[in-house]
């Protein structure tokens, strides 16, 4: 069924000749699925490719909640970590990787993808309005579409990407085989998330920056102040609709068990000096 690289014609960019039916992943004809007879719409361009299993319903509301909060706000992510520095720095990392045919799942307005150099750039997200915005910074092919149920063959891509996206999936194992499916043999996924310390991994960090190998005993009265006098104040979060919540051990589990393994994990409890907001933000390397 399925042709190689080797043998597919050439597509013109642009077309939607390289999407498929998001649930049963046959080829589509003008946005309708060859196999199931759904038709699937496209707004303002963008073809939205949800899927019509009752079990992501919710998938509606959710999109408009993230529309909300792109209609809101720029930068929406800049305060929670995505800053400048993660972006050039996660950018940097992926050229590590063969990146021919790249996705990104999740690529709000788009500032990542504008840094990645790859000779085909895809990208989803559930939010129209965080496209339009990635539309206007850069070009690349873009979908309305879950990372449960992605519309794309199998096979598709050299290199998947997601920063922040993993902990809002709705059915993270299904996300993961997903994003195992459309990888060619040998390529890699690199994900970036927010994991729950173990208040074992708390300490360690806490050791590790206060007390162990350096004793930084002014450094840490000023912390105790921040968390016994004046209470940290938080920066305005923005909410969003899932949170899952897992351990650096569990998501790692997760992803070997649903065949991605993991080459690489990095957090700035093992390397000191990584552009990340937190000792909870990971990001894992995996084939494959
Ligand atoms: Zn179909």
């Amino acid at each position: 069924m399925r042709s190689t690289a080797g043998e597919r014609a050439p597509v013109p960019k642009g077309t939607l000749d390289d999407f498929v039916c998001p649930d049963c992943k046959a080829p589509l004809a003008d946005l309708r699925c060859v196999a199931c007879d759904r038709e699937y719409r496209q707004v303002d361009g963008f073809p939205i490719l949800l899927s019509g299993d009752p079990r992501f319903e919710a998938v509606q509301a959710t999109a408009a909640v993230y529309d909300e909060i792109y209609r809101r706000q720029q930068g929406v992510w800049e305060n929670q970590g995505r800053t400048r520095e993660l972006i050039a720095y996660f950018a940097t990392l992926l050229t590590r990787f063969p990146s021919g045919r790249f996705l990104e799942i999740g690529c709000g307005e788009g500032f990542l993808l504008t840094a990645v150099r790859a000779e085909e750039r895809f990208a989803t997200d559930l939010s129209v309005e965080a496209l339009r915005a990635a539309r206007a910074r850069t070009a690349a092919r873009f979908s309305v579409a879950l990372g449960e149920r992605l519309p794309f063959p199998d096979e598709s891509f050299d290199l998947v990407a997601s920063v922040g996206v993993m902990e809002h999936f709705f059915d993270i194992g299904e996300a993961l085989r997903e994003t195992r499916r459309v990888l060619r043999p040998g390529g890699h996924c690199i994900v970036l998330t927010h994991v729950e310390l173990t208040l074992w991994e708390r300490l360690e960090d806490k050791i590790s920056a206060y007390l162990f190998p350096e004793l930084r005993l002014r450094a840490l009265a000023r912390w105790l102040q921040t968390r016994l006098i004046e209470r940290p104040r938080p920066a305005a979060l923005v909410r969003q609709p899932i949170q899952n919540r897992y351990t650096t051990r569990a998501a790692r589990v997760m992803l070997e068990t649903n065949g991605l393994e993991v080459v690489d994990v990095l957090h700035t409890r093992r390397r000191k000096g990584l552009p990340l907001v937190g000792p909870w933000v990971v990001i894992y390397i995996a084939r494959k």
